[in-house]
């Protein structure tokens, strides 16, 4: 299934950024970028490892992009993509859950599946759905699983 992060529907905006990135680039790396035909998986070759080499010229589908742990102060920090290895995004009617393929058991904890279980059941509620990928395997979910 191809990822895309430019986000025709996405609900965020670089104008609600409510945190920081730092030096995470999880989202230069997870997501299949049509725009620059990056696959999944694989860091984009501007990609520093901490940074963006070509920050003030960066594709406007890089401006626009923020995952959920940026736009959502209620978000809690446990789920920082850095750390936690996993990033969430809205897009349109979806909820996109992308796991670093490098950390498999991440979204397998405890905790994890609570939050993502959550996540799908708010989905759920507003008429969405919840998809997760982590390198080939991908599992769309609804509120029960
Ligand atoms: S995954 Fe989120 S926190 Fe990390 S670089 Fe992308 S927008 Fe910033
Ligand atoms: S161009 Fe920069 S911001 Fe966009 S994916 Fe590549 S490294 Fe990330």
């Amino acid at each position: 299934m191809a990822l895309d992060i430019h986000l025709a529907g996405q609900t965020a905006s670089a104008d609600q950024a409510q945190r920081s990135c730092g030096s995470c680039t999880l989202c230069c790396r997870l997501p299949e970028i049509d725009e620059f035909a990056k696959p999944p998986d694989v860091a984009c070759s501007h990609c520093t490892g901490s940074g963006c080499a070509i920050y003030d010229g960066r594709p406007q589908v890089c401006r626009d992009f923020l995952c959920r742990w940026m736009t959502n102060p209620a978000f809690p920090d446990t789920w920082r993509p850095q750390t936690s290895h996993i990033l969430v995004y809205d897009q349109g009617q979806q909820v996109t859950v992308l796991v670093d393929p490098d950390y498999p058991e991440a979204w397998r904890e405890e905790a994890a599946q609570a939050a993502i279980a959550q996540w799908a059941a708010d989905a759920e509620k507003e008429g969405r759905y919840l998809i997760l990928f982590c390198g080939d395997y991908v599992e769309k979910m609804g509120a029960r699983r």
